[in-house]
């Protein structure tokens, strides 16, 4: 198990003796799942677990306190869609996922927000600023917007398109196509609540460009996991990992078979059922070792514009369902996002996920897992060890108070609302900043070498 011995940030502490409400006694925790995060919540000094249904320690131990007796609760969705109207949270509690959390992570709800703030956009800052939105590909929500999409696929002939159940993971029932007929047949089985006496309404699905020219490294397609931290819709206050991960297909990319998921889809829950799957060699490389392959092969500049289109991505995605997510104190979310890169290195938003897989794959993605757990915690800083004005903790960063949040060292140069200026985010980065440059250069020459041999 991984021990964080030092969490940057967070030894400024103004010590662990004022914990609010809290006290001095411990902090009492609930935890529904049963992966990393339960190791990281019973590894952490001074916590202690509390059973109740629903939680990981459902049997209640000697020596641990009953249900509701908790100030920390990393619940699942449906526990909260289940309590939460009828809940009382006290002052000192927190608890994972907003009340209406689907607005950002159902993929046909992202877009709706995402179209309006768009439009919104063009109607008061005009264009160009409203260009700054086109980071989702062309999507349309079926059955409701079947007529206009046909219109849209009839202006482009050939090109592909995919189909994705709206409220599904992990890759199921998602398909491509290049032929309206295809999606007649599936029309033909899924629109027709009889055929399913359990379904009334038609299944939700959302149609959309397939994005034709990923871009490649060793011939595969990859998405990229980051991980964000929203502690505060109103005022927005967003936190962004420096780490994640690249994850890969395990065939090379061809369009000639669309029907092939281990070419096309880059879940790990498909790419692990492939025949030819090696556990050990997995399909992932951390986001450190994309931004190196990317500088070394292009420019630091061109790897930096990438990560700045991610964060761009992030902000706008966030402020869309701003003034929807219904804000609490108590609640806060870590989101996993998906991103692809094309062919001219633009970044795409795929999805927004409310809760993004905590198994770990391998001992690298263990520890990576752990350690973006952790950091939430140090983050969330039940321990009141915080000063409130910290712009790192651990491996997060703060890129969003209120308004963007300059970095103080001058390190990366970015443009907000047009300006030059300094972000303070560190996607990619590795986690010393003085150091961080010079790293990424030196590592990014041994990594062209080994990807040129
Ligand atoms: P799920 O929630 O089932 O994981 P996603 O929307 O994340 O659904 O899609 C699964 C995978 O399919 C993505 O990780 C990506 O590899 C691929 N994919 C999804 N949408 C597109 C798209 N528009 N263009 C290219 N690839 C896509």
């Amino acid at each position: 198990m991984s021990k964080i011995t030092r969490v940057p940030g967070y030894m400024q502490s103004k010590g662990n003796r004022n914990r609010g409400p809290i006290g001095d006694r411990e902090i009492r925790y609930k935890c529904s799942m049963q992966n990393t995060i339960l190791d990281v919540l019973r590894a952490r000094p001074g916590w202690q677990e509390v059973s109740g249904p629903n939680t990981a320690a459902n049997q209640q131990q000697p020596g641990q306190k009953g249900d509701g007796d908790w100030d920390f609760y990393w619940c699942d969705r449906e526990w909260l869609h289940a309590n939460y109207d009828t809940m009382f949270l006290q002052e000192h509690q927190k608890i994972l996922h907003f009340r209406n959390h689907y607005e950002l992570t159902r993929k046909n709800l992202m877009v709706k927000n995402l179209k309006r703030l768009r439009k919104q956009t063009e109607r008061e800052m005009g264009k160009k600023e409203a260009e700054s939105f086109d980071f989702f590909p062309t999507t349309y929500e079926l059955p409701s917007e079947y007529h206009i999409f046909v219109e849209e696929f009839k202006k482009n002939p050939g090109i592909i398109w995919i189909m994705k159940p709206a409220a599904k993971s992990q890759g199921r029932g998602i398909f491509l196509f290049r032929k309206l007929k295809d999606i007649t047949d599936w029309k033909k089985g899924e629109y027709q609540p009889l055929t399913d006496p359990n379904r009334e309404v038609p299944e939700t699905y959302v149609v959309q460009r397939y994005i034709e020219n990923p871009y490649l490294i060793g011939g595969r397609k990859f998405d990229i996991r980051v991980y964000v931290l929203v502690v505060s819709y109103n005022p927005l206050k967003v936190w962004l990992y420096r780490s994640g991960f690249a994850r890969f297909s395990n065939s090379r990319f061809s369009l000639d078979s669309i029907e092939d998921a281990y070419v096309h889809l880059t879940n790990v829950a498909v790419q692990k059922t492939a025949p030819d799957y090696d556990p050990d060699k997995g399909c992932k490389w951390a986001t450190q070792q994309l931004r190196q392959y990317l500088t070394a092969k292009h420019s630091a500049d061109a790897a930096r514009k990438v990560f700045q289109g991610i964060d761009n991505i992030i902000i706008k995605s966030l402020q869309s369902v701003q003034k929807i997510i219904i804000n609490d104190k108590h609640c806060f979310e870590m989101y996993g996002y998906d991103v692809l890169l094309d062919s001219k290195l633009k970044p795409w938003l795929i999805e927004i996920n409310a809760s993004p897989s905590l198994t770990a794959s391998g001992k690298d993605d263990y520890d990576l897992k752990y350690g973006v757990l952790n950091d939430v915690l140090n983050v969330l800083d039940l321990e009141n060890r915080l000063t409130g004005k910290e712009k790192r903790v651990g491996g997060f960063d703060l890129i969003w108070d209120d308004g963007p949040v300059l970095a103080d060292d001058g390190s990366m140069e970015c443009s907000v609302n047009g300006s030059s200026t300094t972000a303070n985010s560190f996607l990619g980065c590795h986690s010393e900043r003085k150091k961080q440059l010079r790293e990424i250069y030196t590592a990014a020459q041994a990594l062209k070498k080994s990807v040129a041999s």
